[in-house]
């Protein structure tokens, strides 16, 4: 792989907040970025030198743009593999597309982190109706109706108590082939975030401890606390080894439960991640900086904290509203993604606080 020189044009797939903040860390370092999504209003268009809206299985508009590209990358892991495998013969796409395959499947993720010696929840796979039963008898109650494809952010899951509620949550998830996951008691949610260049070079940033409310990532904390710190070296064994075996080049998101029988996987994202936007003004080279770095094939920036203790709070639907309030407070860096109307659930922006 040679390296890409500034003046370069990176290729995004996906138009929003991760691909804006990536877009704005590119033409920081010399780099164009067309971004490529089927939404019209795109806010990671708004930063970036170009844009093609065209639905992500539209091989031709996909084969112009990688024409235009010299590196293509994702923000968004729902992209359809398909049409990539076209592209990627003259454009190359990083992380690859096996790494995007495996995470863009639930039950496949947490096999592939089993066989690397990973422990996860116990779950069993549901294709139709008929098997939901026995896999809930085989997990136990209560438990989560998961879908396989497309969750995010808690949407396409389903608590399920007792037996007698297994077909209201297969009605909630839309009846779509889906695992049935033990609930799981933990103790605390932290992530591991890795950086891996295309020699093995691989890069991690302290692991925050991650609070979820709905479902959705509240906010992210540093220190960790000495619970995560004691499963954070077993929990980046894991992701290193998924990093090296997948040929990995870029910044890799997993996300753990840490319990009292050590770290249990949840799942991986083949991206930037919400769990790591504190690393912006609190670490020396931010996961923005370090994945464009690591595609164009440059050395990776160091990973070491810039404050004692760092805060990530998400801004979601009308916690932005306040908007005057957070610029008034001199120690908040404030983002606000620039998506127009809140609404119930959705990632408006998010503060950083650092403390000395
Ligand atoms: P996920 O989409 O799998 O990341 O789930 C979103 C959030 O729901 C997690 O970060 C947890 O806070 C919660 N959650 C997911 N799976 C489980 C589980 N098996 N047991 C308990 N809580 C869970």
């Amino acid at each position: 792989m040679t390296t890409l020189p500034p003046g370069s044009t990176i290729g995004i797939l996906g138009g929003g907040q991760l691909g804006k903040m990536l877009a704005i860390a590119a033409a920081q370092m010399g780099y164009r970025c067309h971004i490529y999504a089927p939404e019209e209003n795109s806010i990671a268009a708004e930063v970036a030198a170009e844009f093609t809206c065209a639905p992500y299985d539209d091989v031709a508009a996909l084969s112009t743009f990688a024409d235009n590209c010299d590196v293509i990358t994702y923000e968004f892991e729902n992209v359809p593999v398909a049409p990539l495998r076209v592209i990627e013969a003259g454009t190359p796409i990083r992380p690859n597309i096996k790494a995007l395959e495996i995470a863009q499947d639930r039950a496949g993720e947490k096999l592939f982190a089993s066989e690397l010696g990973g422990q996860t929840a116990r779950f069993a796979v549901i294709r139709d109706r008929q098997e939901a039963d026995a896999a809930f008898e085989k997990v136990g109650f209560p438990a989560i109706l998961k879908t396989i494809r497309m969750g995010y952010d808690g949407k396409g899951q389903a608590r399920v108590s007792e037996p007698a509620a297994v077909s209201a949550g297969w009605a909630q998830i839309g009846g779509q082939p889906a695992i049935a996951e033990a609930m799981v008691g933990f103790d605390a949610e932290f992530s591991v975030i890795l950086a891996r260049a295309s020699n093995g070079d691989i890069r991690f940033w302290d692991s925050p401890c991650n609070r979820h409310e709905g479902g959705i990532l509240a906010r992210s904390s540093l220190p960790a606390g000495p619970l995560i710190e004691g499963q954070q070296a077993e929990a980046r064994r894991l992701a290193a080894a998924a990093a090296a075996a997948l040929e990995y080049v870029g910044v890799m998101t997993m996300e753990f439960f840490a319990t009292a029988d050590g770290p249990l996987f949840n799942e991986m994202a083949p991206r930037v991640h919400n769990s790591g936007h504190w690393t912006i003004e609190g670490a020396a080279t931010s996961q923005f900086e370090n994945h464009i770095r690591a595609v164009c094939d440059l050395p990776l920036g160091a990973t070491r904290l810039t404050a004692e203790r760092v805060e990530m709070e998400n801004l979601i639907g009308d916690q932005a509203a306040d908007w005057g309030g957070l610029f008034a407070d001199d120690d908040a860096h404030v983002h606000l993604y620039g998506k127009g109307t809140p609404q119930p659930g959705r990632k408006m922006g998010h503060v950083t606080r650092l403390y000395r």
